[in-house]
């Protein structure tokens, strides 16, 4: 069932929050995972609630959470992630490979749009695109997701050598290199949680 996988997805999130609010302390201002943490927290105590909505209805209403529990620019961006996921996601009777990625691909537009972000500027999408490209790879579901699992990961951790362009991190400029993106991480460790248990 999906919200068992979004169930471990905020238990994920918990556990690195210190991890998360560290990456972003090198280089932005230290609150990236604890910001996170207090959307997941509000996601995992409405799961209950969650269970007799259809899967786009259950996007929006994480969404709809995570804008108005997580501050700063993540929440934003992945609360756009999830309503353009839930679009595409809307009108379909079953979902599978061809229904995940479609909407993975929306998600990645979504951020895009809203950060004015692309591929290269160590934010996320550094982990997300690569992911997806992978993903287009794999024959079925599971393939589908451990494939864009290890393509996060390479993603996730060419973002050292990437000078951030796009978020408070390029303040730094030179500066920021040598480090993890934070948002890198968390969208490789989302990706990770789903890849283990779908
Ligand atoms: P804030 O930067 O407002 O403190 P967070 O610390 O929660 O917000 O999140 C920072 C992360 O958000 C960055 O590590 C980066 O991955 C992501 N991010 C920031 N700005 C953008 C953007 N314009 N496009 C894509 N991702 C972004
Ligand atoms: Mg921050």
């Amino acid at each position: 069932m999906y919200l068992d996988i979004i169930d471990k997805i905020c238990d994920e999130i918990e556990k690195n929050k210190e991890y998360l609010t560290d990456l972003d302390r090198a280089i932005g201002d230290g609150d990236h995972g604890v910001n996170l943490a207090r959307g997941t927290e509000k996601i995992k105590k409405e799961l209950v609630n969650m269970k007799n909505l259809k899967p786009y209805e259950a996007l929006n209403k994480m969404a709809m959470l995570l804008m108005s529990n997580v501050g700063g620019a993540s929440g934003a961006l992945y609360a756009t992630a999830l309503m353009k996921g839930a679009g595409a996601l809307k009108n379909k009777e079953n979902i599978g490979k061809e229904e995940i990625l479609e909407a993975f691909n929306e998600m990645i537009k979504g951020i895009e749009m809203r950060g004015k972000s692309t591929i290269g500027e160590k934010t996320m999408l550094d982990t997300l695109i690569p992911a997806y490209d992978a993903m287009k790879m794999g024959t079925t579901v599971k393939e589908s997701f451990k494939l864009a699992k290890e393509a996060a990961k390479q993603g996730m951790e060419k973002t050292k050598d990437i000078v951030a362009t796009k978020g408070r991190a390029s303040y730094l400029g030179e500066r920021s290199l040598g480090h993890i993106d934070p948002g890198a991480m968390s969208s490789y460790l989302i990706l990770k949680v789903i890849s283990e248990e779908v």
